[in-house]
C-alpha cells in the first residue's frame, strides 16, 4: 500500500492496548525485540506475508516471527498438520516414532549430525552445546565472535550488540550474570582467521569450544575464515560449534556447513526447522553427543526439557522440511533473497545513498556505508542513525523489518519485493540531505 493511502492515526482502542501492555509487560508491546516509540502496534493476525494490526492496518512482514515462518503466516498445510497431530495428543513426554524419524532425517541432511537431541529453543541448544563441550574436554574457555548472537543464557549475553570494540574482553549485554563467566570468554573479531589461529596456538589447552554463526547475523564469512577455525580447533582439540539456528534448513538442507563446505563438531538448529512452532536441536558428532545425560556416558552433561521432541513441533518440522528440501523451497528462498538484494541496491543507488546490501539463503540486510562490511566493527562504523531513521520510516510505510536483518519466506513474491523497494525509495526521499 502506498504511504499516502495508509491510515496514519492509531485508534483509541490500539493506543489503550499499548498503554495496558506497558503497565503489565516489561518493555511494553513485545516480549522480545522492541519497536520505535510511537509506532508500536498490536497484532490481530498474520496472513501469508502480512501482519494485520488491531486497527486493520497491514504490514508487509520481513521479520517472519524472528525467522521461523519460512512458509509465511497461517500456512494452510501447517495448520492441517497441527490439527492432525493435536488429535493424537501433541505432546506425550514419551518418544514418538516421528521424532526418531526427524532425528534420522536431520542426520541425513546436516553433515556434522551423527546424533540429534531436540530442545525447545535455540538458546537451550547453544547452552547445551557449550556445556557439553566443556564436560567432554574438561576445559572452561570459550571463544565467541564480536557481534554474534547465541541466545539469552549466561554464556551467550556477551558482545552481541553494544560491544564498543573492546575485544578480546567480553562486553556484558546483561546485568545479573553468574560471577566468573567473563573470565572464561574471549571475544574475537568475526572474519579474522589470524586472531583465532594465534590464540588457540598460544593457549592450546584453554578452550573447550569456539562458537560461531557461520553467516554472522548478516555478515558473510570471507573465504578461508571457517576453514581456519576448523584447522585451529583440530590442532588444539577444541570443539567447533556452528550456531545454525538461523542458517539451518535455510542456506541448504545441510545449512551453512553444506553451503560453505566446512563441517563443525556440534551444530545448533532452530527457527526454520519447524516453520513457526518452537522446536530446536543440538546435533553433532557421536563421540560428543553420547555424553548427553541422562543416560549418557561419563563425563555426562545433563540435558532435559519438558517439551523436547514433542509431536506437534516434530510433525510441523517434517512438513516444513518436505516443502523446503523436497519441493524446491530452499531454491526459491535464495532467489527471493537475491531479488531483494538487487531491488534494495537499485533503490539506494537511485536515491544516491551509499549502501552495502547482502543476501544469502533468504536472509538480507543493508548498511549505509560505502565500505565493505565484514565485521561487527564495520557495522558500528556505518551510519547507524540513518539505519534507525530508515527503519522507522519503513514501518510508517507499512513494512515490518528489524534494523538488524530481514527474512524472506515462501509467502513473499516478486510484487512484495517491489513494494519493499518502493517503500525504500520513499523512506530515503523523506530523509534530510546529508
Ligand atoms: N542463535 C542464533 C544465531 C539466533 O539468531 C538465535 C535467535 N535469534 C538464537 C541462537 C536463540 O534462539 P532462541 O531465540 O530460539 O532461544
Amino acid at each position: 500500500m502506498r504511504t499516502e493511502e495508509r491510515p496514519q492515526a492509531r485508534s483509541a482502542f490500539q493506543a489503550e492496548l499499548v498503554a495496558r501492555a506497558r503497565a503489565v509487560i516489561p518493555g511494553g508491546t513485545t516480549n522480545s525485540a522492541s519497536l520505535p516509540a510511537g509506532l508500536e502496534f498490536l497484532v490481530e493476525r498474520g496472513e501469508g506475508a502480512h501482519l494485520i494490526d488491531v486497527d486493520g492496518r497491514r504490514y508487509l512482514d520481513f521479520v517472519l516471527g524472528g525467522g521461523p515462518l519460512v512458509l509465511g503466516h497461517a500456512d494452510p498445510r501447517l495448520r492441517a498438520v497441527v490439527e492432525r497431530s493435536a488429535a493424537l495428543g501433541g505432546h506425550h513426554y514419551a518418544l514418538h516414532r516421528r521424532t526418531v524419524e526427524l532425528a534420522e532425517r536431520i542426520a541425513g541432511y546436516v553433515p556434522s549430525a551423527e546424533m540429534v537431541r531436540f530442545t525447545g529453543s535455540g538458546s537451550e541448544a547453544t547452552f547445551h552445546a557449550l556445556r557439553l563441550a566443556r564436560a567432554v574436554t574438561g576445559r572452561a574457555g570459550i571463544v565467541k565472535f564480536d557481534g554474534a548472537y547465541h541466545g539469552h543464557h549466561d554464556l551467550a549475553v556477551w558482545s552481541f550488540e553494544h560491544s564498543p570494540t573492546r575485544s578480546p574482553a567480553p562486553f556484558p549485554e546483561s546485568a545479573g550474570v553468574q560471577a566468573g563467566v567473563a573470565g572464561d570468554l574471549v571475544v574475537l573479531p568475526f572474519n579474522d582467521a589470524g586472531a583465532v589461529t594465534e590464540l588457540l596456538a598460544a593457549q592450546p589447552d584453554r578452550f573447550a569450544a569456539v562458537i560461531c554463526e557461520p553467516f554472522q547475523r548478516a555478515l558473510a564469512p570471507v573465504p578461508g575464515f571457517l576453514e581456519a577455525l576448523r584447522r585451529a580447533c583440530d590442532a588444539s582439540g577444541t570443539v567447533l560449534v556452528f550456531d545454525e539456528v538461523v542458517t539451518g534448513f535455510r542456506f541448504a538442507a545441510g545449512g551453512a556447513q553444506e553451503r560453505y563446505g566446512v563441517v563443525p563438531d556440534l551444530t545448533t538448529l532452530g527457527k526454520a526447522l519447524a516453520g513457526g512452532l518452537p522446536l530446536a536441536a543440538l546435533a553433532g558428532r557421536r563421540r560428543l553427543l553420547e555424553h548427553l545425560g541422562p543416560g549418557g556416558q561419563e563425563p555426562s552433561s545433563f540435558h532435559c526439557g519438558t517439551f523436547n521432541g514433542y509431536l506437534l513441533g516434530v510433525e510441523c518440522a517434517h512438513a516444513t522440511l518436505d516443502i523446503l528440501v523436497e519441493q524446491g523451497g530452499l531454491a526459491r528462498l535464495e532467489e527471493l533473497g537475491l531479488l531483494v538484494r538487487e531491488a534494495l541496491r537499485r533503490a539506494c543507488a537511485d536515491a544516491g545513498v551509499p549502501a552495502r546490501v547482502t543476501a544469502e539463503g533468504g536472509v538480507f540486510q543493508l548498511w549505509f556505508t560505502d565500505r565493505p562490511v565484514r565485521t561487527a566493527a564495520d557495522i558500528r562504523a556505518s551510519d547507524q542513525a540513518l539505519l534507525a531513521a530508515y527503519h522507522r520510516l519503513l514501518l510508517e510505510a507499512g513494512v515490518y523489518k528489524l534494523a538488524t536483518k530481514g527474512y524472506v519466506g515462501l509467502a513473499h513474491h516478486e510484487g512484495h519485493v517491489e513494494e519493499l523497494a518502493e517503500a525504500t525509495r520513499w523512506a530515503l526521499a523523506q530523509l534530510p540531505e546529508r
